[in-house]
């Protein structure tokens, strides 16, 4: 199955500091870099014919309605030519118009997200769009079937009502480490936030939460995924606050597994 990499250069729904936007193209950079190749860990060539394409970057703009549909429709247009979209963004935000697409052709979907934050405020800042707020966004709109979320470490009273109001399945740090782990089922979205790992591993993240997955973890819940993931996004590198690139060697490799995965 096809993969194809989407850019979402947006970062205006960031509650906090910009430069998510930058991201897209220095993921790749390192993800076609010849310092490195394009095999996966368990096996997969992604540099063979028709496994990995890549669509450039969508031209999103600054407005908040108009950059989700422009969101949308660009992953419309890869679901639709029958591709698996692999979305880089920009913000959490982008995961929103995103699943929209997604549901368009698969329906609800089940969606494993992975983040310090739910990401599930009712509005933020006097924001329903902000990147604090896509999965309270998502849930209602009943563009979900489940929604389960790891890595979370940073809860408030609020987001903690609004993952019972929405049934979310929540495995916290604390569970993590406790040994839970999902049971998933499929068709699959996943959504990985960097600030789910942790600071140690990903410092160019606006939100570091400081005791979270390493980047093994995450590897490896991403390797015993169930099959098929439809579609994906890997949000909120920040290379403004990164320390000598490292955190873009760590989404290039979070964004090569997970396309290996998404390509069964
Ligand atoms: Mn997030
Ligand atoms: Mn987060």
């Amino acid at each position: 199955m096809r993969v194809t990499l989407i850019g979402a250069p947006y970062d205006a729904a960031s509650s906090f500091l910009r430069g998510a936007a930058e991201a897209p193209a220095k993921i790749r950079r390192v993800l076609f870099s010849p310092a490195g190749n394009l095999w996966t860990e368990l096996g997969a060539d992604l540099g063979a014919p028709g496994t990995l394409e890549d669509a450039g970057d969508l031209a999103v703009p600054e407005g908040s309605a108009a950059a989700r549909a422009a969101i949308t429709t660009g992953v419309r247009a890869v679901l639709d030519r029958g591709g698996r979209p692999l979305v880089l963004g920009g913000d959490h935000a982008v995961t929103l118009p995103v699943i929209e697409g997604v549901h368009a052709v698969h329906g609800p979907v089940a969606v494993l997200h992975v983040d310090a934050h739910p990401d599930l405020y009712d509005e933020f800042e006097g924001d329903r769009y902000s990147h604090a707020c896509p999965f309270a966004r998502i849930m209602e709109a009943g563009l979900a079937r489940r929604l389960v979320q790891v890595g979370i470490r940073a809860a408030t009273g609020h987001q903690r009502e609004q993952a019972r109001r929405f049934r979310v399945e929540t495995i916290d740090m604390a569970a993590w480490v406790a040994g839970a782990r999902p049971t998933l089922d499929v068709p699959l979205y996943v959504s990985v936030d960097l600030d789910g790992l942790d600071p140690a591993f990903a410092p160019g993240v606006s939100h570091r939460e400081p005791g979270g997955l390493s980047v093994r973890d995450l590897i490896a819940l991403l390797h015993a995924l169930p099959a098929p993931v439809v579609a994906a996004d890997v949000v909120e590198y920040n290379p403004r606050r990164d320390v000598d690139g490292v955190t873009a060697v760590v989404a290039a490799k979070v964004v090569k597994e997970l396309a290996g995965v998404m390509a069964r």
